[in-house]
């Protein structure tokens, strides 16, 4: 694997180079069964050995307790925007959404079509630098069941670091592309929701941690297969699951707890993304305006100040093998995702051409 690139794609995103191989060297004949793990079935004691250790890998990294589930489902983060309103409210609830940016808004949007959810703007511009308001200035509405948020904005390029702090709400989080980057104290949160294909495995499969009491809150009917009362009960295999994804996951697991969990991936994340900020922070050449308390460490976006050289910066930087620093296809410039599978010396290519191409061209 001597022609890998550096690949700051926002999902589907790198995958760890020593899971790929191990998956490599198995595929044709896992555990000796002469068959790849794609194609034997979910209920055989093998897959079943694979699905239960996945958990309890996840469980040990993120010190989930024991009165919450783990499901493992399919639908995307996207599936939950609906999943989560149609299981946890009746028809006639008020829900808050926090919007910070694209993806939470997306779920507001969702959300609409099964409750009266209320968006409450967190996002401000203030001189040009673009910040969150703090948890303690959120304006939560007294009578809503429940808050929803995102703590890292993929598309924006926005974090929030604080921990929920409002008592007596159920609090969901979108933390598609936040799981895993750092410690969380699970107990925060009621229900943590994340698609796998940015900081976990491969696309097909997502993660639901949800309190045990909240599972079953609802009169409504939902679809069987958004349905967690369902999900669990079948533990997750009520259809038949994305079974490669799943075993992938689990590698990803064993290889982060290898690495020494996630105090140890929070280090290394901080200094990949410290690396890049200070780049675009020495002049004046590349602009990234987001507040530092809530720069994201996973998606760092950024643009030249002379927008008619993004082109050029994305053509060269794709050419030595740093690729699909994109940004958005609605935002424009660059955005580096630089998620747990992304190693140092990925970032430490791309600031040291970052540093070549402003010679060139400043
Ligand atoms: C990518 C992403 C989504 C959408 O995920 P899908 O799995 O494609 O549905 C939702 N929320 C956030 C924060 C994301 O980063």
């Amino acid at each position: 694997m001597n022609n890998r690139v550096y690949n700051f794609s926002a999902g589907p995103s790198m995958i760890p180079k020593d899971v790929l191989c191990t998956a490599k060297k198995e595929l044709t004949n896992w555990k000796k069964l002469g068959s790849s793990v794609m194609e034997i079935s979910h209920r055989s004691k093998e897959f079943m050995a694979v699905a239960s250790e996945a958990e309890q890998d996840l469980r040990e990294l993120l010190n989930i307790p024991d009165d919450y589930k783990v499901l493992f489902c399919q639908g995307g983060a996207r599936g939950q925007f609906s999943a989560v309103p149609m299981n946890l409210l009746d028809t006639t609830q008020k829900v808050d959404y926090i919007n910070s940016g694209y993806w939470s808004n997306c779920a507001f949007i969702e959300a609409k079509k099964y409750c009266i959810p209320n968006s409450i703007l967190i996002k401000q511009n203030i001189n040009e630098k673009i910040s969150l308001l703090p948890m303690s200035q959120w304006r939560i509405n007294k009578n809503s069941s429940y808050i929803h948020y995102c703590p890292n904005e993929t598309m924006d390029g926005l974090s929030i670091y604080e921990e929920p702090i409002f008592n007596n709400k159920i609090i969901i989080g979108d933390f598609s592309s936040y799981i895993l980057s750092r410690p969380i104290n699970v107990k925060n949160y009621d229900l943590i929701y994340a698609g796998a294909q940015k900081n976990i495995g491969p696309a097909g499969i997502t993660i639901v941690i949800i309190k045990e009491k909240l599972i079953n809150n609802s009169s409504r009917k939902s679809p069987s297969i958004l349905d967690y009362k369902v999900i669990s009960e079948h533990n997750s295999m009520f259809n038949t699951p994305p079974t490669f994804a799943w075993y992938l996951s689990g590698l990803v697991f064993k290889w982060l707890k290898k690495l020494g969990g996630l105090k140890k991936i929070e280090k290394i994340n901080k200094k990949k993304s410290d690396l890049l900020y200070k780049k675009i922070n020495s002049s004046d050449f590349y602009i990234n305006n987001i507040d530092d308390k809530n720069r994201s460490q996973m998606n760092v976006i950024f643009h030249l100040a002379e927008p008619k050289l993004n082109e050029c910066f994305l053509k060269e930087s794709s050419k030595i093998g740093l690729t699909a620093l994109r940004g958005h296809r609605i935002k424009g410039g660059m955005r580096a995702s630089i998620y747990n599978s992304m190693p140092l010396e990925g970032v430490i290519s791309l600031v040291e051409f970052m540093s070549y191409f402003e010679n060139q061209y400043a």
